[in-house]
C-alpha cells in the first residue's frame, strides 16, 4: 500500500529500500498494544489486539488526510493482565517486560529518525498503565522519540466515548463487544452474547477500592456492562472516535515538540 492515498502503511510489510524512502516523509510510528486475556464468555481473548489495531489504523487514515504520513508497527500482543489471570486462556506477562519492550522499540525508532511513537492502547489493567508510565519516563529521558498515548480512562477522553465506558463498566461489555462486532464479527459468539445479563459493575471503581482480580471486582464471567446491547454500527462509531483521539495526540506532539508531556 502506498502512503499518501489514505491507506495505512504497515511497518513489517515494507522492504528496506521502501523504508528508506518512507523515512524521508514519515516521522510517526503507531504501535497497537494488545493483551491476551479473558473477555467474557462471548469474545476471544485477543479482543484488545483488534481494538488497538483499529484505533491505529483509523489514526493513520486521519493523519494521512492532514498530510502526515505514519507507519503502523506490528502489534505487541502480550500485556500484564493480572486481573484476568484466574480465567483460562489469559497469558499475563510481567509489567517490566512490557516496559523494556516499549523502551527498546522507542530507542530503535529514534535511531531510524522517528520523532513520535504513539501507543494505541485499549487494555486497562492497572499493571498496564504502570508499565507504560515507567516506559514513558525512560523514553522521556532518552529525548526521542516523543512517546504519546491517550489514556482513555481520563475524563477528557472518556467524555468522547460511550456512556457505558464512562460508567467504568469498560470490560467486554457493550463498548468492546460493539468494536469486535464491527472489526471481527465472525469471532463473536453471538448466541452467547445476546443471552448475557447486564452486569452493572464499575471496574474502575473496583480498582479504586483496591480490588486486584475480575472475580473480586464482581466480574464473575470476566465481563461487565451490557454485551447484549452491542452493535456493529456502534462499534464503527467508537473506532472512528478512537482514531480521532490518537491522531489528535500525535498532532499535538508534532505541533508543540518542546512542551509535550510524554503521557496523557
Ligand atoms: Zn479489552
Amino acid at each position: 500500500m502506498e502512503a499518501g492515498n489514505g491507506a495505512r502503511v504497515r511497518w513489517e510489510e515494507q522492504s528496506y529500500p521502501r523504508h528508506a524512502e518512507l523515512a524521508a516523509s514519515s516521522r510517526v510510528a503507531l504501535l497497537p498494544l494488545g493483551a491476551i486475556e479473558a473477555h467474557g464468555p462471548h469474545l476471544p481473548v485477543g479482543t484488545d489486539l483488534w481494538i488497538s489495531e483499529a484505533m491505529a489504523r483509523e489514526a493513520a487514515l486521519r493523519l494521512a488526510e492532514r498530510g502526515i504520513e505514519s507507519r503502523v508497527l506490528p502489534t505487541i500482543p502480550y500485556a500484564p493482565a493480572p486481573f484476568a489471570d484466574g480465567f483460562a486462556g489469559t497469558l499475563s506477562i510481567r509489567p517490566a517486560t512490557l516496559t523494556a519492550l516499549v523502551v527498546d522499540l522507542a530507542a530503535a525508532l529514534a535511531r531510524r529518525g522517528d520523532e513520535v511513537l504513539a501507543l494505541a492502547n485499549s487494555h486497562f489493567d492497572p499493571a498496564q498503565f504502570g508499565a507504560l508510565r515507567l516506559a514513558a519516563g525512560q523514553v522521556g529521558e532518552q529525548g526521542r522519540p516523543r512517546l504519546v498515548y491517550p489514556d482513555l480512562t481520563r475524563r477528557a477522553y472518556a467524555a468522547r466515548l460511550t456512556e457505558e465506558f464512562r460508567s467504568g463498566a469498560c470490560h467486554a461489555g457493550r463498548f468492546e463487544s460493539s468494536i469486535v462486532l464491527a472489526e471481527r464479527p465472525g469471532l463473536v459468539d453471538d448466541a452467547v452474547r445476546r443471552a448475557l445479563p447486564e452486569r452493572d459493575v464499575s471496574l474502575s471503581e473496583a480498582i479504586r477500592q483496591g480490588r486486584t482480580s475480575f472475580e473480586r471486582a464482581g466480574l464473575d464471567d470476566a465481563y461487565c456492562g451490557d454485551p447484549a446491547a452491542a452493535s456493529a454500527a456502534e462499534g464503527r462509531e467508537i473506532v472512528a472516535t478512537l482514531g480521532e483521539l490518537l491522531s489528535e495526540a500525535v498532532l499535538e506532539a508534532l505541533e508543540s515538540p518542546g512542551r509535550h508531556r510524554p503521557v496523557e
